[in-house]
């Protein structure tokens, strides 16, 4: 299989969901093997594992004292679609959280056009079992013919919250994941939010980018999809194992993912990829 890049640039904007500033973002082609890479005020910040910064709520990439947050739905988007290489110049220090889901990154990377480049892609077939728990979460990546996403969702307050769902890579990947994945908004627990507020954190975050839960059945707004913080689960589990730079083989198992044990997923299978970094 051949790598692949935009065939146009696209542009974007909007807040952002924690420093609730308004941002810009401009992705670019980019040539063959030079992967997907943020540029932030001039600074390369590759999107590998190995320069994830931070994990707390979303997943920030750092690199020479810039940072650049909320990567996740934007490389889930251009992952599914084949984008191997892409420049990504950011204006502000966070990607835009738009409705909160991956679909209107979707939308502007289907738009833009996928074009094929003369390079094979960098494939990773995992050859043995990988398993860690952490708390809750346990995270096990075992070989597979294809690539397999199955994700567990539980929540100690939440019974009605119980959830699996499974998201496989075939031949009619990009539209299995627009119906399926993509519409999946980022969500948050009542609770949650009035703490998040109380911080000062969360600050662009709205009813318009996210779905806050009531337990044990009341939505801020009506669910997109059945399941719809599972299959966000998902979304995020591609966008953060996107920092592997290659297409894995291998079937993942969460239960309970978030994003530090996803991006701690993805620096361990980096070390099998590439054992001198
Ligand atoms: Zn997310």
């Amino acid at each position: 299989m051949k790598q692949g890049t935009l065939e146009n640039e696209l542009v974007l904007r909007g807040v952002g969901i924690h420093t609730g500033t308004e941002g810009r973002i401009t992705v670019c082609p980019a040539p063959p093997n030079s992967g997907r890479v943020f540029e932030v005020n001039g600074t390369l910040i590759p999107a590998r594992a190995d320069f994830v910064v931070d994990t707390q709520r979303c997943t920030t990439l750092g690199n020479n004292g810039e940072r650049v947050s909320t990567v996740e739905h934007l490389l889930s988007a251009l992952f599914v679609c084949g984008v191997d290489n892409a420049r990504i110049v950011v204006e502000g220090s966070e990607i835009p959280i738009l409705d909160g889901s991956a679909l209107p990154f979707l939308e502007a990377v289907r738009l833009a056009g996928v074009g094929e480049q003369c390079a094979e892609v960098v494939e990773f077939v995992l050859e043995s079992e990988l398993t860690f728990t952490d708390r809750d979460c346990v995270m096990r990546a075992t070989p597979s013919e294809d690539y397999v996403l199955e994700v567990t969702t539980t929540f100690p307050n939440w019974e009605e919250g119980r959830a699996q769902r499974t998201f496989r890579f075939t031949d009619q990947v990009v539209d299995e994941y627009q119906a399926q994945i993509a519409l999946a908004r980022t969500f948050a627990f009542d609770y949650e939010v009035r703490w998040l507020l109380e911080q000062g954190l969360a600050k662009g975050g709205s009813l318009d980018n996210a779905l806050v839960i009531a337990p044990p059945a009341q939505f801020s707004t009506p669910l997109r999809i059945e399941a719809e913080w599972c299959r966000h689960k998902i979304l995020d589990l591609i966008g953060d194992l996107a920092l592997l730079n290659c297409r894995p083989q291998m079937r993942v198992s969460a239960v309970c993912p978030g994003h530090r044990n996803n991006v701690s997923l993805a620096q361990r299978l980096l070390k099998q990829i590439d054992p001198d970094d």
